[in-house]
């Protein structure tokens, strides 16, 4: 038997042979916006419309990418309606970021190898180029397609329609929308550089930054075993992606900003559209386990902090060390006392849906939601749910203490 050598890790072979279908496309796109169109918009008025339909396809296409690609298809946090998954399909496919087969492989790929350096198509730890539009400009091992994590979308009509029509449609999108609309205003020149070219090139970048930028600038709230970050002011650039931290942990929640104040534009389309019967069985991460994450993260940087301090004080050191090794112990029993609480909730419900099981399913599960017993379960939720949030706020005084010692 002749001895195999180890193939070499794409790490190493940087030098992947280049793709020169995406490089001829992102340099075909973005030439124009630094040689015709600073003269175009010197010599010549642009109409307003086409900022306008510029802005409203950036959005289309955006919404299309996040709400469709991302969260529907990638995650699949909801179940949409046809003509939203039409939409998506269009207006997403319109961004020109490949497929919804392949963008959604790749993405479940980056969310389960994520910062692995060869296996994560986008990893964060080979660079802010590289997670950014380097990965896609060379024929990177990492980036070779297997739809065997996609049999789902497989199924899905609408998938592989796009899939199959992909180039029509993209031409379709980018050139004859912006034709057709520059003919109607009378404006065809000023329309094919903003709505088409300028907004193209804008949406790739925002898009891309979810990739790059959000795996390395911002805070990490509830975890730190990736390099996923939240940032308010990236969230703004990205559709409401830029909670990437909480995404990471929480991948099959369709927000990914959770509080109101958050900017989620993706979030608030997807809760109105099932407000409209459009999408249906939005996943929703339980408060607690928010909670429970936040404060383990919290609990961790403690650590670490008391690790770290070389305070004269040792006195003080060890009161700290004791406070927070008795605040652990509470959290530890909350969370027992949750997950014991989880089990009996299933195992009544299960109870009370076998009890019913000769009337019709939906009835006994509307029983079931206004029953007493339930609304025991889920009282006493809150109430561990708010001494959790309690906690939280006396470790980060302990935190801030610590800071002094
Ligand atoms: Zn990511
Ligand atoms: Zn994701």
């Amino acid at each position: 038997m002749s001895a195999v050598k180890p193939a070499e890790p794409a790490s190493v072979t940087e030098k992947a042979p280049i793709n020169w279908v995406t490089t001829l496309m992102f340099a075909f796109t973005t030439l124009p916006l630094f040689t015709v169109l600073p003269w175009y918009l010197w010599t010549h008025d642009v109409s307003g419309w086409a900022w306008f339909w510029g802005v409203a396809f950036l959005y289309a296409n955006g919404i299309g990418i996040t709400a469709g690609y991302h969260r529907l298809w990638a995650h699949r946090s909801y179940k949409a309606h046809p003509i939203l998954k039409v939409g998506y399909a269009l207006f997403g496919g319109m961004a020109i970021q490949n497929s919804i087969l392949i963008w959604a492989s790749m993405h479940r790929i980056h969310h389960q190898h994520v910062d692995h350096v060869d296996k994560d198509p986008y990893s964060a730890q080979r660079g802010l180029w590289y997670s950014h539009i380097g990965w896609m400009l060379r024929d990177y091992p990492s980036s070779e397609l297997d739809f065997e994590n996609a049999r789902d979308l497989k199924d899905d009509k609408i998938v592989m329609w796009q899939h199959r029509n992909y180039l029509a449609l993209i031409l379709g999108m980018n050139i004859g929308l912006p034709v057709l609309l520059g003919l109607a205003y009378g404006d065809l020149w000023g329309f094919v550089l903003i709505t088409g070219f300028l907004r193209l090139v804008v949406n790739h970048h925002v898009t891309f930054f979810i990739n790059s930028l959000a795996h390395f600038w911002g805070r990490q709230p509830y975890t730190t075993t990736n390099s996923a970050r939240d940032n308010d002011f990236l969230a703004f650039l990205t559709y409401g992606e830029g909670y990437h931290n909480y995404h990471h942990l929480f991948q099959y929640d369709y927000r990914n900003g959770i509080r109101w104040w958050h900017y989620d534009p993706t979030k608030w389309l997807i809760a109105a559209c099932s407000w409209l019967g459009l999408a249906k069985d939005l996943k929703r991460v339980p408060d607690f386990k928010i909670k429970r994450a936040m404060l383990q993260a919290q609990f961790e940087r403690a650590r670490e902090k008391l690790a770290l301090s070389t305070a004269a004080n040792s006195n003080r050191l060890n009161e700290l060390q004791h406070l927070l090794e008795q605040e652990w112990q509470q959290f530890s029993s909350t969370v027992a006392e949750w997950t014991r609480l989880q089990s009996e909730k299933f195992d009544t419900a299960k109870q009370q849906l076998s009890d019913k099981m000769h009337e019709r399913m939906h009835e006994a599960q509307a029983q079931w939601e206004h029953s007493e017993m339930r609304q025991k379960l889920v009282a006493m939720e809150r109430k561990l749910e708010e001494s959790l949030e309690l906690q939280r706020q006396r470790v980060q005084l302990l935190r801030t203490q610590m800071a002094y010692a």
